[in-house]
């Protein structure tokens, strides 16, 4: 079987999906009490549509998005408003929130079903898309009407399955289970975007996946599977659309202006389910892995359940992990609090073991050149590191850091073990932050 991938850097990296790629998804039953965020995307946090005291069913919307890139929250559970007040999220910031005992009755509130959604025009699929409230679920949380509206004519449509982060298989086990919902998901993208293709890309280590979505586009013309390279970063945006269809995303350019919409596994299922059951964003699937979990699972949890709740289902903690990270050990970030929620684009939560964790360490660099070598983007890691770590970001600018795409494999690869990416995301923010201030002054 022809495998494609990207031609630049990359790596092989452990997949550790062993302990959950082939358990079923289980449905952790709705806490007593959900914390719903205001703010789970890019963009604009929502207003607040409901008080304290108020009764809230399952699905209703709570927050409003007023403004252009925001996208509407509901509720995961039915019951009452108990506070509306800042709580904090898994990394310790706090954001205003949605406090709701839970009656247990998940009595429901949707939205009309359209079984013929495909003769739908492509507003009234973006508007049903915004109404439910989706966002990029991989983890990037762009809302999702806005992507389905691009401003150029695009041509292919692609379905990021190659979920290339070690531990994490939420989309690899929704592929398998749910492959004609994504499948119909797949099409409405189609539809509302005008694009005449789809394709679906699938790291080769899913072959249950790659089965299960071969089968279920029989009779689809116009859908195919691409299998991919099992290779760190494949399921990054511009990597993805590289193997895919052989296209570059030029420094600075959006994805789509090379004819591609890239959506995830996980989104696309939340697209059908919007049009086909009414049913708004309100619960996802976690992963939860790691060697300090007692019993790694693929979770169907409703938003606002806090994360030690989905721990416990878990059968807990082996001792006192190393590190507990939310979302992939590549590119997530610490957990802080274990009583911030789950909330919509957090695809897995990895509680890890000293010896599963590598600390930077930062010696002194020794000029391998390996983070060169292995960078995706055509870098130069080490540069860009030094220079973000003195403040020179107008020097890091020219040697074009914004192009980083953050994937952490220099940082992986060093054997001095420096702190390459975490420089590196403070450079670009310092860049941005120093020239919208000159663009001011
Ligand atoms: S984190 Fe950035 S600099 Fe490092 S390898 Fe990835 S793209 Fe290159
Ligand atoms: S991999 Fe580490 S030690 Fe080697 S050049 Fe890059 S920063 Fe220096």
């Amino acid at each position: 079987m022809i495998q494609r991938t990207f031609p630049r850097g990359g790596g092989e990296i452990p997949h550790r999906k062993e302990a959950t790629d082939q358990k079923p998804i289980v449905v952790l039953p709705a806490p007593a009490e959900v914390v719903i965020p205001l703010h789970q995307h890019i963009g604009a946090p929502c207003e607040i549509l409901v008080q304290k005291g108020d009764r809230v069913k399952m699905g209703q919307k709570i927050g409003e998005a007023k403004q252009f890139v925001c996208a509407p929250i509901h509720s995961s559970v039915s019951g009452e408003v108990i506070a509306v007040e800042e709580r904090p999220l898994l990394s310790g910031k706090k954001v205003l929130s949605v406090v709701i005992k839970n009656d247990g009755k998940d009595e429901p509130i949707t939205a009309p079903a359209h079984k013929d959604f495909l003769k739908m025009s492509p507003d009234a699929i973006r508007q049903v898309v915004k109404e439910a409230g989706i966002v990029g679920m991989g983890g990037a949380g762009f809302p999702t009407h806005i992507k389905l509206n691009p401003p150029m004519p695009v041509d292919t449509i692609i379905i990021n399955g190659a979920e290339c982060e070690p531990y994490l298989t939420c989309d690899h086990r929704l592929m398998a289970e749910k492959a004609p919902e994504m499948v119909g998901g797949l099409l409405a993208i189609m539809r509302a975007t005008g694009a005449a293709k789809g394709i679906v890309g699938i790291e080769a280590n899913k072959p249950d996946a790659i089965a299960a979505v071969e089968e279920a586009i029989k009779g689809h013309e116009q859908l195919s599977v691409v299998v991919l390279q099992v290779r760190y970063p494949q399921g990054a945006e511009k990597q993805l659309i590289k193997a895919v269809v052989n296209k570059e995303v030029p420094s600075g350019c959006l994805p789509c202006e090379t004819g591609c919409v890239v959506n995830n596994v996980h989104t696309a299922i939340a697209i059908y389910e919007a049009l086909t059951l009414g049913k708004a964003s309100f619960e996802r699937v976690v992963t939860v892995s790691g060697g300090a979990v007692v019993d790694p699972r693929n979770v169907l949890v409703r938003i606002g359940t806090p994360l030690e709740a989905l721990l416990e289902f878990c059968g807990g903690l082996l001792g006192e992990p190393a590190v507990i990270i939310g979302g992939g050990p590549m590119t997530g970030p610490a957990v802080v609090d274990l009583k911030g929620p789950v909330v919509k684009n957090l695809s897995g939560v990895l509680a890890l073991r000293d010896d599963e964790v590598a600390f930077d360490e930062n010696r002194p660099c020794i000029r391998c050149a390996r983070c060169v070598q292995v960078c995706p983007m055509g870098l130069t890691p080490n540069l860009l590191g030094e220079l973000s770590h003195k403040g020179f970001y107008e020097k890091a600018g020219k040697l074009r850091i914004q192009d980083c795409i953050e994937c952490g494999l220099c940082s992986y690869t060093c054997p001095s073990k420096r702190a390459l990416v975490t420089w590196i995301k403070d450079g670009k923010a310092g860049l941005a932050a120093q020239r919208a201030k000159e663009k001011v002054s």
